[in-house]
């Protein structure tokens, strides 16, 4: 039987899990690593770099390096990556596609299927793109699947009681907070809510601007504004962030950061627990709003809970597990890591979608309204532009409505179907997801002609709208993801699988493809092989002189600041032409004397 795994496609990371023997298991990298962050990037040479290899090259290399790219699912804008442009779900794909080969490693099979989760608040544009990326990889996608039901599944009690469990899902870039109820092997998800772009990514942005303003305050210059810096201090600030979650104080330390004058000036400060907090906690308001909302949707008080979930590397922050208990009046319980639960949970689905003997059944709900614009009779005569739902939001999915409609004025000859997904009761104030026309309807007075419109929203949140004429029985219709997405063609899908296929056959195979080091890793590598002495002596005396030239330049490199800006440009210039003429030399080096530079090496 083919094995599905499940995968957890995240904003900040991805994870991939599997059944074995009927229990849910993450699958680690080949160096044990369970988490493979989010990112994708490209060498100075071309050669693709995923997960940790591609976040270390972040800081020196963004325009080469993709992060986030799960906050561009559902959008058709292109994002540059080296010399070519992709779409969101071919990036994802690559995220994939290092996914599926992980699981084939391990499990030592081909891996074809998939559970690929989302957040619950995604948009059918959003999965359909996340549905394209599996695609893409190579994978059929068994089914997207709501992150918190996923996660749900994990902490299945199987008690013969009704459960009712909340799940309050704070991860890198999406909250989600979902209510499920627990019947023996039945999980319904009974109301859904969240901002998919809201996260510990936003915590590190709003602490980074902190250590900004403090550094302004402590040397009166401000950080400077490129990108490296940025990023050196954005991770600076997660660092501080994941430190704080387990200390009430931690320092943060970035030397170099400018200068004024002849001194250079660094970043120095202790940070408390407590000011993260206050900087945190306006943010956090939101989550709690989120949760009374779909206490609301559910019908249910607080203490109609019978539990309450955490998921999500953010909810390892105290302020967010206090804040949770607090507000819903009992602790919550987080005994299956928060980052690792979703993928076991869609590991779980993907095993019974497999059939394999796992006892889990799944009931999903829709997380937005579906219907169209219409007229709606009101006491001033009929209303035309109003929202007429066919499907309510947080309906049992997959489910099946229509709802018939009538022409509104005499030898009326065609009818347009505009389709929204959305809870405002003026049509165009949603989201449009699409739109057809019925047309050479029979000449007939206004009301004369029905139309019956009716929509199918299948396991996978792909909507289906056909609408028939009552008489004649004409029918038109509509996948709605096509036009709301722009749906890849499956020529598209083809030709995205060949692109991303070829990045990974270079991966694989191109001999040419030399690792390029980051200069810190360069100098380590270099003292590292003179400190074991098993060079021949004149190629460790190269390799000295060498590193001597280097160290020059890089230091002259730094006193650049110091010389006129006009002037400094074109010293800079020359001096990192220098300097990567020397890194290059050195690289040679190295590569000559044998030393160990493969990248395996360097994890
Ligand atoms: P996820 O999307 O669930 O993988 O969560 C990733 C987010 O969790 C990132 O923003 C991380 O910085 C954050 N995170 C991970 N561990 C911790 C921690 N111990 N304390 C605070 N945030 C954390």
């Amino acid at each position: 039987m083919a094995k599905a795994v499940g995968i957890d496609l995240g904003t900040t990371n991805s994870v991939v899990a599997a059944i074995d023997e009927g229990q849910p298991w993450v699958i680690p990298d080949e160096t044990g690593e369970l988490i493979l962050p989010s990112c994708v990037g490209l060498n100075p040479t071309g050669k693709l770099l995923v997960g940790w290899e591609a976040l270390r090259q972040y800081a020196a290399a963004p325009e080469r390096t993709v992060k986030s790219i799960k906050r561009q699912m559902g959008a058709d804008h292109k994002t540059s990556l080296g010399e070519r442009e992709y779409l969101p779900q071919e990036i994802s794909a690559i995220i994939l596609r290092t996914l599926k080969q992980r699981a084939e490693a391990a499990l030592g099979e081909e891996i074809s299927q998939a559970v690929i989760t989302v957040p619950a608040y995604f948009t059918d544009a959003q999965r359909q793109a996340t549905k394209e990326a599996g695609e893409i990889a190579g994978l059929e996608v068994l089914q997207i699947l709501n992150e918190p039901t996923a996660a749900a599944l994990t902490y299945d009690f199987r008690t013969e009681e009704t459960e009712k469990v909340l799940v309050y899902d704070l991860g890198g870039g999406t909250f989600d907070v979902s209510i499920v109820e627990i019947t023996g092997d039945v999980t319904e998800v009974l109301a859904s809510h969240g901002n998919n772009r809201l996260g510990g990514d936003d915590f590190d942005r709003r602490l980074q601007r902190h250590l900004i303003d403090v550094f302004r305050q402590t040397h009166g210059v401000a950080v400077p504004d490129d990108e490296s810096t940025q990023v050196r201090l954005l991770r600076a600030a997660e660092q501080a962030k994941i430190g704080l979650s387990e200390h009430a104080f931690t320092t943060v330390r970035e030397p170099f950061l400018a200068s004024k004058g002849k001194t250079a000036l660094h970043l120095e400060l202790e940070l408390s627990r407590q000011t993260f907090e206050e900087l945190l906690e306006p943010m956090l308001g939101e989550t709690l709003e989120a949760i009374d909302r779909a206490l609301a949707d559910a019908d249910l008080q607080a203490s109609d809970l019978d539990r309450v979930i955490l998921v999500g590397g953010s909810t390892r922050i105290p302020l967010v597990q206090n804040l949770v208990q607090e507000h819903l009046g009992q602790a919550p319980i987080d005994s299956i890591q928060p980052d690792l639960c979703v993928a076991l949970g869609a590991a779980l689905q993907a095993g019974v979608l497999a059939g394999e003997s796992v006892d889990a059944i799944l009931v999903d709900v829709i997380p937005h309204s579906l219907g169209i614009a219409a007229a709606v009779e009101t006491p001033l005569g009929p209303l035309p532009g109003l929202f007429s739902t066919i499907i309510p939001r947080n309906s049992v999915i997959p489910v099946s409505r229509s709802e018939v409609y009538s022409t509104m004025v005499n030898n009326q000859e065609a009818v347009e179907v505009e389709v929204f997904q959305g809870e405002n009761p003026i049509a165009k104030e949603n989201v449009p997801l699409g739109a057809f026309r019925i047309e050479n309807l029979p000449p007939r007075p206004a009301g004369g002609v029905q139309l019956e419109v009716h929509f199918d929203f299948d396991h996978n949140g792909i909507l289906t709208v056909t609408a028939t004429e009552k008489g004649k029985g004409q029918q038109s219709s509509l996948v709605v993801n096509d036009a709301a997405t722009n749906r890849l063609s499956s020529h598209e899908l083809k030709a995205a699988r060949a692109e991303i296929e070829s990045l990974f056959e270079l991966d694989d195979g191109d001999e040419q493809a030399k690792v390029s080091l980051s200069q810190a890793e360069l100098l380590d590598q270099a003292y590292s092989l003179l400190d074991t002495d098993t060079i021949p002596p004149e190629q460790a005396e190269k390799l000295r002189q060498v590193l001597k030239q280097v160290e020059a330049a890089m230091s002259e490199a730094a006193a650049v600041s110091e010389v006129a800006v006009s002037e400094a440009e074109t010293i800079s210039t020359e001096n990192h032409q220098r300097l990567s003429q020397l890194l290059q030399e050195l690289e040679e080096l190295l590569h000559a004397s044998g030393s160990t530079m493969s990248d395996e090496d360097l994890d």
